[in-house]
């Protein structure tokens, strides 16, 4: 067998080859029709190469011009294809182009059949037979070649044309490689096929070899999706490990979470579906199969508490702000638990919420603890108030004796007129207002006093501090004036409410009051004074109203101003050293601060500042001084001095009264 036998034979094997091979790709990913159209062409170009052995060996005239005009369907098919290829899998190439080159095929294949002997050759006259390149003996047509011929050599040139522009584009894309190997191969084998007419035309006298043009072209494309088909592989091996990382990552997280208690959830808000991890849905009680939903979710917060919920949940829909909220839901077994829920949202392309994801985590141990540490905080609270009523039980006889006295002296008065006989209706209609208007002021004093020794839960109230203050002087007037002190008060005009416990502040405020006088009554100074100043304070953006109390007593060494407020603490004979400690706890609790500094002069202050309640928070502010004025008018040493503005600007002097006597 000779090498042309040998090497268009195997040019037609590989073909044939490559066409089984992608034609078994095709029918395992049928999605891609690249693979089929590459295989159709491959089949086409085996076919090309069957018939050009054929011609070089055909032995009569009259089998050669059949070849020939057969020739032309796996040529069709071919040019078909390669069209349709860059069309299609390289993107590339005008689609006119493309559509003339399959049309002016198409033509050629018509009058190829229509034409005897075929498209090429008005008709052969003989075979040239020869030795070529010292092969076997092959044929060459001889004979007039058919001016319509030229319709082929045309289709040529456009496809030509057609693949020059199409490697263009693919260059200019970026694809550099691409347009290289498949647009370069494309270039050269059209550039190659020009020998076809060439030998038609009796130019040059060789055999025909175009399936080395086309088979080049083949190759190429073959090269170009083998490298898909790596890169596709090379792909899917990086997605299988991606994927195993990715369980090895849901594992890990879905440990952590049930470390943790973490309940994983996202809410689709455009479909109203709830997605909760197996550990959520066990956090909330919530069937492991059950469809979730917004309503599903709110049945199962605390009624109490879904206000809050679902402000926190709008808030951050309109702002995109965080998700924060804790709140009890009530379980199927009807036990309660406190959650904690945060989450962020996400906005579509529109700026429309989509959707928001988050975490929930069961903090009912953290409540139970937060709890307990506030009843012992009010325990504690009360015993020290106890312990202060102690210490103030003679003044607070001294204030219930005076009303008392003052209802004996009316009633032996009332008994004296009667028993003159001469009633006066008018005295003793003044007697008796006189009477019930001091018993009303002894169960004031009472009803203070129950107020203070009550014991139980920590009130959340609107408050105004003024208020508050004034309670406490009302509460410690026979104390102060026993003890011969003048309180002078500064209270700032117009404050924001706050929220509190007002039997707590007010603890807070005796506490820091009776320390005052307990610092000032232990220096021999000639005046016993103290003042009271409230204000308000801006820091870092945030308001605070603020309260201080001033004395002129010693001061504080410096290295024991935090040490003061240290649990049993104390430089006093008889002291506690409960007072500070269980202040700083009360004001701790209600989001304040308790601190103390050195005067310049002399004496120390203690300042403690609350936040400001917000606008619409809380209930109605209530009115904590149930008395309309300050009543020091018969017995008192407070010394008012008017108001201040909140900034802590002085007013003018009110119409303070000095009632430091009897
Ligand atoms: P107690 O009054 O029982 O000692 P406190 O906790 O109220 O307990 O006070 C702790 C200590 O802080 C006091 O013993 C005192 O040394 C110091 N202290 C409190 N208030 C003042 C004050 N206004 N001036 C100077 N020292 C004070």
């Amino acid at each position: 067998m000779s090498w042309i036998t040998i090497v268009w034979s195997m040019n037609a094997a590989a073909c044939l080859t490559l066409a089984a091979i992608y034609l078994l790709v095709w029918c395992k990913q049928r999605q891609d029709p690249a693979h089929l159209l590459f295989s159709v062409t491959a089949v086409a170009a085996a076919a090309i190469a069957a018939f050009e052995l054929e011609m070089m060996h055909a032995e009569t005239v009259g089998q050669y011009e059949a070849l020939m005009r057969w020739i032309h369907v796996p040529v069709w098919v071919l040019v078909i294809s390669f069209v349709s290829f860059v069309r299609l899998y390289l993107h590339a190439g005008r689609r006119w182009l493309a559509w003339s080159i399959c049309g002016l095929r198409t033509l050629v294949l018509i009058l190829n059949f229509v034409f005897t002997p075929n498209l090429n050759f008005r008709h052969i006259t003989s075979l040239r037979h020869f030795s070529w390149g010292g092969g076997e003996i092959i044929s060459v047509p001889v004979g007039v070649a058919n001016p319509w011929g030229l319709l082929s050599s045309v289709s040529l040139l456009l496809l030509l044309i057609f693949f020059v522009d199409a490697t263009i584009t693919v260059w200019r894309r970026g694809d550099q490689r691409r347009a290289l190997v498949v647009g370069g191969s494309m270039i050269f084998g059209a550039i190659l096929a020009w020998h076809v007419p060439l030998v038609i035309w009796g130019i040059i006298d060789i055999p025909l070899f175009l399936c080395f043009a086309y088979s080049g072209i083949v190759a190429a494309m073959a090269y170009e999706l083998s490298y898909d088909l790596l890169h596709a592989a090379q792909l899917s091996r990086r997605l299988q490990e991606s994927e195993v990382d990715l369980r090895e990552t849901q594992e890990r997280m879905e440990l952590a979470a049930s470390a943790a208690k973490l309940g994983m959830w996202m809410w689709d808000i455009a479909r109203n579906e709830i997605w909760l991890a197996d550990k959520g849905r066990a956090l909330f009680g919530f069937a492991p199969s059950e469809k979730l939903d917004l309503d599903r979710f709110r049945s199962a917060v605390h009624p109490e508490d879904r206000e809050l919920v679902f402000q926190a949940v709008q808030n951050s829909l309109r702002t995109g702000a965080e998700y924060e909220a804790e709140y009890r839901v009530l379980l199927p077994d009807g036990q309660l638990r406190w959650i904690a829920g945060r989450g962020r949202v996400e906005f579509n392309s529109n700026g429309q919420p989509a959707r928001m994801r988050g975490a929930s985590v069961d903090i009912t141990k953290r409540k139970q603890a937060e709890e307990l540490a506030a009843r012992q905080r009010n325990e504690m609270a009360h015993l020290s108030r106890v312990t202060m009523l102690g210490e103030l039980s003679g003044s607070i006889a001294h204030e219930l004796n005076l009303p008392l006295s003052a209802i004996l002296c009316n009633a032996q008065a009332a008994q004296r007129i009667l028993a003159n006989g001469k009633v006066d209706h008018t005295e003793l209609r003044e007697i008796l207002n006189e009477v019930i208007s001091e018993d009303k002021r002894a169960c004031e004093v009472i009803r203070r006093l129950r107020l203070w020794l009550k014991k139980g839960e920590v009130q959340q109230h609107s408050l105004r501090i003024n208020n508050v203050v004034q309670d406490v002087l009302r509460l410690l007037r026979s104390d102060l004036i026993h003890q011969k002190v003048i309180v002078d008060c500064e209270l700032a005009r117009n404050l924001p409410g706050i929220i509190g416990d007002p039997v707590q502040l007010q603890q807070v405020l005796v506490n820091l009051v009776v320390n005052a006088c307990d610092a000032i009554t232990n220096r021999t100074i000639p005046e016993r004074r103290l003042l009271i100043r409230t204000g308000i304070q801006n820091r870092n953006g945030s308001s605070a109203v603020t309260v201080s109390v001033t004395d002129r007593g010693g001061s504080i060494p410096e290295e024991k101003m935090e040490q003061i407020f240290e649990p049993f603490f104390t430089t006093k004979p008889k002291g506690m050293g409960l007072g500070l400690s269980v202040c700083r706890t009360i004001i701790a609790a209600h989001r304040g601060k308790l601190w103390a500094t050195n005067n310049a002069d002399c004496g120390a202050t203690f300042h403690f500042s609350l936040p400001i309640a917000a606008p619409d928070k809380g209930a109605p502010i209530i009115d904590t001084n149930h008395l309309t004025n300050m009543q020091c008018c018969s017995h008192g040493a407070v010394r008012h001095r008017g108001g201040v503005a909140p900034n802590g600007v002085k007013a003018p002097r009110g119409s303070g009264y000095d009632v430091t006597k009897d």
